[in-house]
C-alpha cells in the first residue's frame, strides 16, 4: 500500500537489531487517519468473509485493531500479557516469543469472548518471526473459532513468519512488505 510505504520512508528509521522504529505514527504516537485507511484496505480485502471478531495482542495492536474494527462493525478482543484479577480461571493461554524484547511470555484470552461461531480476523502492527500471530491463531483455534486470516501493517518479509503461516494455509494480508533494511535503507517487496 503506497500510502503506508511512503509514510515508512518519510518517518521510519532502522534501529540496531533489525528493528524498524515507527513510533511517530504506528505504535507510540498514532496517526489515526493513516490507520483509518489501513482499516479500509483490510475491509476491502476481507469484504466477503463475514468477519465477526477482530483479535489482536496488547499493547500496540489495540489501537490499530480498534480503528480497523470500525470498518467491520465488530468487537475487538485483545490477548492480555498479564492475568488481571478479574479475568477468572476460564481463559485460553499460550506462549509468545517477543521479537523486540527477546523474552517469552504467556498471553491469555477469556473464554467468554471467543466462541466456535466466530470468524476471526487477526490484526497486528508487525509480522517478523510470526510468534505473535501464531499465538493468536492458537487461541482462536483452541476456542473452535474459524481463523479467516490476518491483516498486518508491516511485514518484514525477509524473516520467515509470514511465509511459514502462508505455507500452513493461512491468509496473511500485509500492507507494506519489507524486502530488506540493510545499512538502514528500507526496500519494499
Ligand atoms: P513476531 O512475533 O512476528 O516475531 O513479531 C511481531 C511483534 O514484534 C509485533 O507485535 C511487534 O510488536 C514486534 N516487532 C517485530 N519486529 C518489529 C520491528 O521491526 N519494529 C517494531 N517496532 N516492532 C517489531
Amino acid at each position: 500500500m503506497e500510502l503506508l510505504e511512503n509514510k515508512i520512508i518519510k518517518s521510519g528509521s532502522v534501529l540496531p537489531g533489525n528493528v524498524l522504529k515507527v513510533d511517530s505514527f504506528l505504535n507510540h504516537q498514532i496517526d489515526v487517519n493513516l490507520i483509518y485507511e489501513l482499516g479500509a484496505e483490510w475491509k476491502r480485502l476481507y469484504a466477503d468473509e463475514k468477519i465477526t471478531k477482530i483479535m489482536t495482542i496488547e499493547a500496540s495492536g489495540i489501537g490499530i485493531a480498534c480503528i480497523a474494527a470500525m470498518h467491520f462493525n465488530v468487537p475487538v478482543v485483545f490477548a492480555k500479557k498479564s492475568k488481571s484479577s478479574n479475568i477468572g480461571n476460564d481463559f485460553y493461554s499460550t506462549p509468545v516469543v517477543s521479537y523486540t524484547h527477546g523474552n517469552t511470555y504467556e498471553v491469555i484470552v477469556s473464554k467468554r469472548y471467543i466462541s466456535p461461531d466466530d470468524r476471526v480476523l487477526i490484526i497486528d502492527d508487525f509480522l517478523a518471526n510470526g510468534s505473535a500471530l501464531r499465538a493468536l491463531i492458537t487461541i482462536a483455534e483452541k476456542a473452535g473459532a474459524t481463523v479467516v486470516g490476518a491483516g498486518v501493517a508491516i511485514e518484514k518479509a525477509y524473516q520467515q513468519g509470514g511465509d511459514n503461516l502462508r505455507d500452513l494455509g493461512y491468509r496473511i494480508e500485509s500492507l507494506a512488505r519489507i524486502k530488506s533494511m540493510d545499512n538502514g535503507k528500507i526496500e519494499f517487496c
